[in-house]
């Protein structure tokens, strides 16, 4: 998902608009925009795309002077609107709206317990969880409730909350998933990637720290750390995968490490003789190119993407998932007759993907083609916010290298290893990131099938 926060400025709804735009990438299948005049607050959340949902008119329906806003796609089926966010509620307290991004891995161990003493429930949403907390909380101001209810979950969260006087962000404190502040002017923004703040044009100040909380009302902004630290687990597929190029993420460039990433796998898993090197496009594209500079195998388009169809692994259905390949990519013929081809793709979860493209590689009269992956074998499913299947649904957990390989009808098939990946990030010792899914390791303890709860 992708959440964005604006306070202090007199169009904040129109620049919530704008910045979930730029975060369309982390979730297409909900959008939702909640605004605080200082007096009330006022909501709209849809099924749907940014672009779709937020017209002028319903804009206008959002005034004030601060705004948040978020993204979704589902991780674990339901795709309804009862669980688009930002969420809202009344309580003792006031309105408040909450926009999350991340997963948390004891939500339904908390849940039942909350309703085994009377919560009632109107979402699937781990995020609806961290509510009940704080409208339960005792504690004698928000920001010390927002700390109460937050110390109690586990998992991933960069979680945005919005009053009608104040705007509070926290990022848990493995930092998980990405959270950035930036000024506009004199109003602060917060968003999940620095593509949001370069796009509304506003500076970017700085990430939040993990485990820090902001908060920001009349009196400005003050930051402080509520929690205990712990290691840091970023996300290393936000790098790989989801995030986009274009943002600076954790520090580093996404391009620049994708294309590291490239660079790394081309010395790991060389291709020796092949004639060219594409991408699957998008999310190929900079570690193709890496791959091409650093075997000296040129880069050609071989694969065109539709811009007419989104990114297939966040339709949730596996009819649609299906379909989608064809939709999305078509084979450049003249390009590919008679060569041998080196395919570069970010990673292969269920293969299903991956042997239609090598299918279609040949189809269009590549000889030979050699698939490269700059991640390493998916094996472990993701618990902290990115959709992944069921271990036994990715077949890098059943299958060894060569399998797959016949599986996906390639002539050769190379991932980049956990050690190529730390590097490329700029994390030899892997410390600071969350590799759960390729390692295994999960920070948050050993998890199965906990996670049961719709998330964020
Ligand atoms: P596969 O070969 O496993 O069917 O699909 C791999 C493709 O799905 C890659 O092109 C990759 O970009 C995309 N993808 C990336 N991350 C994920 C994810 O978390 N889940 C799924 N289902 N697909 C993903
Ligand atoms: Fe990211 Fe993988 Fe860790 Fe999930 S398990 S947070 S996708 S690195
Ligand atoms: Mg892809």
């Amino acid at each position: 998902c992708g959440i964005f926060g604006i306070v202090g400025h007199p169009e904040a709804s129109n620049l919530a608009y704008l910045g979930l735009h730029a975060l369309q990438h982390r979730g297409q299948e909900s959008a939702g925009i909640v605004a605080s005049d200082g007096q009330s607050l006022r909501a709209h959340r849809e099924m749907g795309l940014v672009a779709d949902i937020f017209t002028a008119p319903v804009i206008e329906q959002l005034p004030g002077g601060a705004a948040i806003g978020h993204v979704r796609y589902s991780t674990a089926g339901v795709s309804q609107l009862k669980n688009a966010q930002p969420l809202t509620v009344e309580y003792v307290g006031g309105h408040l709206a909450v926009a999350h991004n991340g997963n948390l891995v004891n939500a339904q161990e908390l849940r039942t317990s909350l309703e085994a003493d009377g919560a009632i429930f109107q979402s699937d949403s781990d995020t609806e969880v961290v509510i009940h907390l704080i409208a339960r909380s005792r504690q004698p101001t928000f920001e010390k409730k927002v700390v109460e209810a937050l110390s109690k979950v586990k998992g991933a969260y960069s979680i945005l909350f919005l009053t009608e006087k104040k705007l509070v962000a926290v990022r848990d404190p493995n930092g998980f998933r990405p959270l950035v502040l930036g000024m506009l002017k004199n109003s602060w923004v917060l968003a999940s990637e620095t593509t949001a703040l370069d796009l509304i044009e506003a500076e970017f100040i700085r990430e939040l720290e993990a485990g820090e909380m902001v908060v920001i009302d009349e009196t400005g902004l003050h930051a402080s750390h509520p929690f205990p630290p712990t290691r840091l687990g970023r996300c290393i597929f936000e790098h790989v995968y989801f995030a986009k190029p274009d943002s600076v993420l954790f520090g580093t460039s996404v391009y620049e490490t994708r294309k590291e990433l490239g660079r790394q796998l081309a010395k790991e898993q060389p291709a020796p003789g092949a004639d060219l090197v594409i991408a699957v496009p998008d999310s190929g594209v900079p570690a193709a190119i890496g791959y091409s500079q650093a075997s000296g195998i040129p880069y050609d388009v071989g694969l065109i993407r539709s811009h007419y169809v989104g990114r297939t692994f966040i339709e949730p259905q596996q009819s649609i998932r299906h379909f989608g390949v064809k939709l999305k990519l078509s084979a450049v013929r003249q390009v590919l007759k008679g060569k041998r081809v080196v395919v570069v793709d970010d990673s292969i979860v269920r293969g299903t993907t991956s042997r239609k493209i090598v299918k279609m590689l040949k189809a269009a009269g590549a000889v030979e083609v050699h698939l490269r992956i700059s991640s390493p074998p998916t094996q472990w499913p993701c618990f902290y916010g990115i959709d992944t299947p069921s271990r036994q649904e990715l077949i890098a957990s059943s299958h060894t290298v060569e399998e797959i390989a016949r599986y996906v009808t390639a002539d050769s098939l190379g991932y980049i290893s956990l050690e190529g990946l730390g590097t490329a990030v700029g994390d030899r010792e892997r410390n600071t990131f969350c590799t759960a899914c390729f390692s295994g390791q999960y920070l948050t303890g050993n998890l199965t099938a906990s996670a049961t709860t719709e998330s964020a």
